[in-house]
């Protein structure tokens, strides 16, 4: 579902963008809303580094966690025993016993608001060279994510070097004095962007984590199997995406269009 998650973030994030700018609520810079789409597009695959696989032989694990070879697995390695130390501290009676992380904290509400408080309290630290780091590591996840054929092929280490490119592109055009404490807003964001998207599938999420209900913290909620999306069938891979596609289109078209009117206005 890489290439579903990445694709809903971008669209989210341009629909947002394009909503706060044509209302006259936030105004921002081409620069900015590229910034944000790469990072609200790579965030939405974050959570699903809570998927292991194998460092000592660098197999397995979810997409995103092969993103940077084993630099990327080993970070899903710990983040899925962190989980699941979690997931072991919190449960109750009914929730059943687990030997593995995968879809515990990183997908949750508390996780995504906390990591995006996280990012914004980085790019208040550390500036220009924090948006520099948070862009390198979600825009590789992005590109691993939307190019998913590609990436196989391409290996780790070319993704690796097309994101320190991308973000010292970034480096040259963004303003020195400006960190963007919007991007923690993009991170988070593209968290539930992504837990809402396995909402939709038959084996759901533990969205209403830490809350019990019916002595379980860790109830996942998910739709019904006649109502689940297949993952993989042609309505994630061709409906979904190309709806996806489109209002990212038209967001950024709406956008374009907007900005050279105001220039046009302007001269007249
Ligand atoms: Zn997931």
């Amino acid at each position: 579902m890489g290439p579903s998650h990445a694709l809903s973030g971008a669209a989210v994030w341009l629909g947002g963008t394009w909503a706060l700018d044509h209302f006259g609520v936030y105004h921002q810079s081409a620069v900015e809303v590229a910034v944000g789409t790469a990072v609200c597009a790579g965030a939405a695959l974050l959570p699903d580094l809570d998927m292991s696989g194998k460092v000592i032989t660098g197999r397995g694990g979810a997409t995103v966690a092969n993103t940077f070879g084993r630099v990327s697995l080993f970070i899903a390695e710990v983040l899925e025993k962190f989980s699941l130390t979690v997931y072991r501290a919190t449960r109750m009676k009914r929730d059943p016993a687990r030997d593995n992380g995968h879809r515990t904290l990183t997908h949750t509400i508390p996780f995504a608001l906390g990591v995006g408080w996280l990012t914004t309290a980085a790019t208040g630290f550390g500036g220009k060279w924090a948006v520099i780091g948070i862009l390198f590591f979600t825009l590789g996840l992005a590109l691993r994510g939307l190019f998913h054929k590609w990436a196989v092929r391409a290996g780790w280490i070319l993704i690796t070097a097309l994101s320190a490119a991308a973000a010292y592109g970034t480096f040259l055009y963004l303003p020195a004095e400006r960190g963007y404490p919007m991007l923690g807003v993009a991170v988070g964001i593209g968290c539930i962007v992504h837990i809402l998207g396995d909402l939709i599938t038959s084996a759901g999420v533990p969205i209403l984590w830490p809350i019990p209900t019916g002595r379980r913290t860790w109830r996942m909620i998910g739709v019904p199997n006649a109502l689940a999306i297949p993952v993989g069938g042609k309505v994630e891979t061709i409906l979904l995406r190309g709806v996806f596609a489109l209002v990212s289109i038209a967001a950024v078209t709406a956008l374009v269009g907007a900005a050279l009117l105001e220039k046009f206005t302007v001269r007249v």
